[in-house]
């Protein structure tokens, strides 16, 4: 690219950028940046800045930028064989050995993997895969599925149905008719003190069966979940929620897609949040975290149980009428096998789980007893910091004040990327899982700063 390219012009011009306010970024009111590098948790940018991703580009490049491994891997499947396709029976050697690492790190019921190239693609396959699972069991009635408010499942018509946040549906004719949405696992959002902890779990898992009970259970065919909510606000679940709602789906034979496009691989400080919060799902949607995003790739991992009735359902339909002409792309499935085996060789969940719980406890210590922060919560390598205008009634800041915006924009010119997560006011981290614990008190103090400039307290923050 050459130096003098009016590629600012051009972005602005010509470049339709996703999740943008379109018209203000056309007339320059939205800042704008080139990405031009990256090495560990730092991206450089083309006016030369430096920067702290402590999202991890949208929680993906979980080992890191500049890794040279996958880089060959990927350049060496190139030279060798840049594509081929997995219909009827193809595959290649990379996306052949992806399949056996992803089962190998999979929950142990689970049986079969399909891959596609992003983690909406993904939950579309599911989608599908349910439909046609309730069709060959005969029960054709069987397919409204049930997802959660604040709950993220892409951007497509049925996932961004599923996705339970206003902005994706808006003026998009959404949600289609199929998709229900049930309470969001957010406790901080009720009034304090109204019920406990296991009180509210209890009352998500009741509100969610008062909801079969009210379509007809024989209508319902599956409920959508992430294991943490992430886009939703990095939610992890209150006490005793997993366990009362998968009960709930056991007793009107309700399937569990755990959609762990975030925590799948190591987010949670654990290779699978199904493990880590002991859920049996009977599909699993994988993406980011499969290739660290060094080339685009999902997954819908499939349960024995599920993979039975496809199994008899083949025999009597016929071959699997859904493809990609890139399911299974061997430049992405050679980029996922060199991501799990440096994950696995440098250690990197354990370091996301230890460099995550100390980002997590710093956090809370310098910022817990702040005024203006609700609540500071977090799971391995995510953490939140929830920003009230009140914190003894949690009263959200005026939204006219932008206070997230402010302060997220505050830590950019201190050089750490962070995300005014949608739809509240919550400051979002999910650093990639080479995170030091250097970078982590960097991220601490700053945001600290950040928080303290925006309400004008002028506190300090309490020194480690
Ligand atoms: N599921 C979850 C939980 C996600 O966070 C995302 C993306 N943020 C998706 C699905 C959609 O993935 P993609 O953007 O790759 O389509």
């Amino acid at each position: 690219m050459l130096k003098n390219d009016p590629l600012e012009q051009w972005d602005r011009d010509i470049f339709l950028h996703p999740s943008t306010h379109l018209a203000e970024f056309a007339r320059g009111n939205v800042p704008q940046r080139i990405v031009t590098g990256g090495k560990g948790s730092h991206i450089t940018d083309r006016n030369g800045n430096r920067l702290l991703d402590g999202f991890a580009g949208l929680y993906c490049v979980n080992v890191g930028y500049g890794r040279q491994e996958i880089a060959e891997a990927i350049a060496d499947q190139a030279r060798e064989l840049s594509y081929y396709h997995a219909y009827v029976g193809h595959g290649t050697e990379a996306s052949v050995t992806l399949a056996k690492m992803v089962l190998d790190r999979a929950p142990d019921h689970m049986s079969k993997v399909y891959f596609g190239l992003g983690g909406s693609d993904a939950n579309e396959t599911n989608i599908k895969l349910i439909w046609y699972y309730n069709n060959i069991r005969g029960l054709p009635e069987k397919k409204k599925i049930i997802s959660r408010w604040r709950g993220y499942h892409g951007s497509g018509l049925m996932t961004g149905s599923l996705t339970g946040l206003h902005l994706f549906h808006k003026k998009f004719d959404l949600p289609m008719a199929q998709v229900l949405h049930t309470e969001a696992p957010y406790y901080y959002g009720r009034p304090k003190g109204e019920m406990t902890e296991e009180e509210f779990s209890a009352w998500c898992a009741s509100e969610l069966e008062a909801m079969i009970e009210r379509e007809g259970p024989e209508t319902i065919a599956a409920f959508w979940a992430e294991p943490v909510l992430g886009t939703g606000g990095i939610v992890p679940p209150p006490k005793g929620y997993w366990e009362k709602i998968q009960a709930v789906l056991e007793k009107y034979d309700i399937l569990l897609v755990a959609d762990e496009v975030v925590t799948g691989f190591g987010r949670l400080g654990s290779m699978m949040g199904s493990d880590h919060y002991g859920l049996k799902p009977d599909l699993i949607t994988i993406a980011k975290g499969l290739t660290s995003a060094y080339a685009p790739l999902s997954g819908s991992i499939v349960s024995d149980k599920v993979w039975k009735v496809l199994e008899q359902g083949a025999d009597e339909l016929g071959p699997l009428g859904h493809g990609w002409t890139y399911s299974a792309h061997p430049i992405g499935a050679a980029a996922g096998v060199a991501n799990l085996k440096l994950i696995d060789e440098l250690g990197l969940i354990e370091n996301a789980a230890t460099v995550g719980r100390y980002l997590n406890d710093r956090m809370r210590e310098t910022l817990g007893d702040h005024p203006n922060v609700g609540e500071i919560r977090g799971e391995g390598m995510l953490c939140a910091v929830e920003l009230t205008a009140d914190r003894s009634t949690r009263a959200a800041p005026d939204a006219g004040d932008k206070v997230t915006q402010r302060a997220v924009g505050h830590l950019l010119e201190n050089g750490i990327i962070a995300r005014a997560m949608p739809q509240a006011e919550i400051i979002g981290f999910a650093p990639p899982f080479c995170l030091t614990q250097d970078e982590a008190d960097e991220i601490v103090e700053k945001t600290a700063r950040a928080v303290n400039e925006v309400f004008g307290s002028g506190t300090s923050p309490r020194p480690a």
